[in-house]
């Protein structure tokens, strides 16, 4: 991969938080002839054009970051886009560019394809050992069906397709809506705003007492990157930080970074989730990769950007 950075790379998604830190990394790295592709430019989920696209374009490489996302709110309450959507987009792209000579392509999916009960931390080996948290079920569904196609494709036509399972990530161009979105950056955009309005108080959702790993996008990218040169193996990889925290403790950092001095409130009538979710990423760790932006940075980082966009 890293020896042929004038190959055509198509980047699903390059707008989303995944997609748009994969393309900085690879211009970063001199990649000089990345497709993209706007969601109004062409809709994954309409075979037909998907399909065109590729006997258009024939890229030589696929990474596929495209996807329906959202927080435990937005699972809840549209699990018919969360399942029919991301397997209409990961079907329509995976097939597709097979069959227009693709060489190598990366599917990504997410942590929650793994059971509600899983042993901790999370080994790839757990999946499909158990039933899957209630509330993004859908979501997870169509991603472990996508880590299965891959394989398929591997094993009846030899053909090179690999998955990674990031852990909750978070970072630039995150979506900050204060329902829909993962609690990072609700979190962020709720603290910030209760600040400029001079509120007392902030409403965090749940009991507080849940554990969850984030990552840095920017780290996920330079994963995915080094799974592009070095894996081709059938198995899908976890990219995990390594380290877990409450959603207290995570409330508090937001807190700091934002500089709200009021209260938190916390609104236990709104679900918990998975009581704990961290992932083992040794097998990646063993290939040799490790990340290296810590919460803390990864925290300013991120409200830096908020701070320069939150008027768009
Ligand atoms: P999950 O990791 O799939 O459960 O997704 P989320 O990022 O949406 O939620 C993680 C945890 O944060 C859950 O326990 C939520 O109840 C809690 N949480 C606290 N406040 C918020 C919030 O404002 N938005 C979201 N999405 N989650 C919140």
């Amino acid at each position: 991969f890293l020896s042929e950075r004038s190959a055509k790379v198509f980047v699903a998604g390059h707008r989303g938080l995944v997609g748009s830190a994969i393309v900085r990394k690879l211009q970063q790295l001199g990649f000089a002839n990345l497709v993209l592709r706007t969601h109004a430019e062409l809709d994954l989920t309409r075979q037909s054009d998907v399909e065109e696209f590729f006997a258009a374009e024939k890229p030589r490489f696929v990474i596929l970051a495209a996807a329906k996302v959202g927080g435990i709110h937005a699972n809840n309450t549209y699990p018919a886009d969360f399942i029919s959507i991301n397997l209409q987009i990961q079907t329509n792209v995976i097939d597709s560019a097979h069959r227009h000579g693709v060489k190598k392509l990366l599917f990504l999916g997410s942590s929650c394809i793994y059971p509600k009960f899983a042993p901790q931390p999370i080994l790839e080996d757990a999946l499909l050992t158990g039933p899957l948290e209630p509330t993004n079920e859908w979501y997870a569904v169509a991603k472990i069906a996508g880590i299965k196609m891959c394989q398929a494709y591997r094993i009846q036509y030899g053909w090179d397709a690999i998955s990674g399972m990031p852990t909750n990530l978070y970072g630039p161009n995150d979506n900050f809506h204060p329902e829909n979105s993962h609690v990072l950056p609700a979190l962020m955009r709720r603290f910030h705003e209760a600040k400029v309005r001079g509120a007392k108080e902030v409403v965090v959702w749940g009991t507080g007492s849940p554990l969850r790993e984030f990552l840095h996008v920017d780290d996920l990218a330079d994963a995915v990157v080094f799974l592009m040169e070095k894996y081709s193996g059938s198995g899908h990889v976890n990219v995990g930080s390594g380290k877990e925290v409450t959603i207290k403790e995570l409330a508090e950092l937001v807190k700091d970074v934002v500089g709200f001095e009021g209260q938190l409130v916390w609104d236990s009538s709104k679900p918990d989730g998975t009581p704990r979710k961290l992932m083992d990423s040794s097998k990646l760790a063993s290939l040799g990769w490790m990340p290296k932006i810590s919460l803390k940075e990864g925290l300013c980082d991120t409200y830096k950007w908020y701070l320069e966009n939150v008027k768009q």
